[in-house]
């Protein structure tokens, strides 16, 4: 019998709301589009301008979240800022299946299970520099209501405290400058995708130029 083909390890994704985490994965995305694939998780929120159902979220009630959940369909699921978010097994499957490095975009209680289960991600934790410089951000990307904006900065210090706490993440990226915190954060994937090539893991490598 053939021995099984093991897959590359996913990767996780954490950091406060506006902290940058989809601008660093867009680059990342754009310059090695065979190697990765987004787990796209479930959410009640309502989609922003410009996102689609089934790319960026699979928007769904509150009523079918629950019952999938309960439904042991996810690996985990948080509230967040009054709205359900969470991973469905289907979702990493999915990325898993494509032979490609899963990534997630997840909160920190969904780190928290993540850690207890038996998925042994790459733990990346994107910091900001400050909560102010979200409240810029956010600001910024105008997204936010009023009321949203404050749900998201409540949670931010909770957020940076967890990242900053010794053991939590193999890697913390201080997201200050755009471009220095992208140069860390692909060097590190990279250089752990390649240690996983070394053992024997497929997966390419090839940048779009
Ligand atoms: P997140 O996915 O963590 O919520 P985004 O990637 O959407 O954050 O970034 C929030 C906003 O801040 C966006 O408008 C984005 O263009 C901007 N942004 C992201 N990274 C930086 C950075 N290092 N410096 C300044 N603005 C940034
Ligand atoms: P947003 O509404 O800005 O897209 O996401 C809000 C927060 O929810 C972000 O911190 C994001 O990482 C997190 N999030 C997105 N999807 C999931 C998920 O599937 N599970 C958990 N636990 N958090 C998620």
């Amino acid at each position: 019998m053939a021995a099984a083909t093991i897959g590359p390890r996913p990767m996780v994704i954490c950091g406060p709301s506006g902290s940058g985490k989809s601008t660093l994965l867009k680059r990342l995305f754009a310059e090695y589009p065979d190697t990765f694939g987004f787990s796209v998780s479930h959410t009640t929120r309502q989609p922003r301008e410009g996102e689609i159902n089934g790319v960026h979220y699979h928007y769904v009630t509150r009523d079918h979240m629950e019952k999938a959940i309960a439904n042991d369909e996810f690996i985990e699921s948080a509230c967040f800022g009054g709205n359900l978010y969470g991973t469905s097994k289907a979702a990493v499957r999915d990325v898993q299946d494509k032979g490609k490095v899963c990534v997630l975009d997840i909160e920190i209680e969904g780190v928290k299970q993540i850690k207890k289960s038996d998925l042994n991600p790459i733990l990346v934790f994107n910091n900001p520099p400050s909560v102010d410089e979200l409240k810029r951000r956010l600001l910024l990307r105008n997204t936010e209501t009023e009321e949203s904006l404050q749900k998201r900065l409540d949670a931010a210090q909770r957020e940076i405290d967890f990242g900053n706490e010794p053991g939590n993440f193999d890697i913390i990226i201080l997201n200050d400058i755009i471009d220095e915190a992208y140069a860390k954060f692909k060097d590190f994937i990279i250089s752990e995708i390649k240690k996983q090539q070394e053992q024997g893991v497929q997966i390419s490598l090839e940048t779009k130029n």
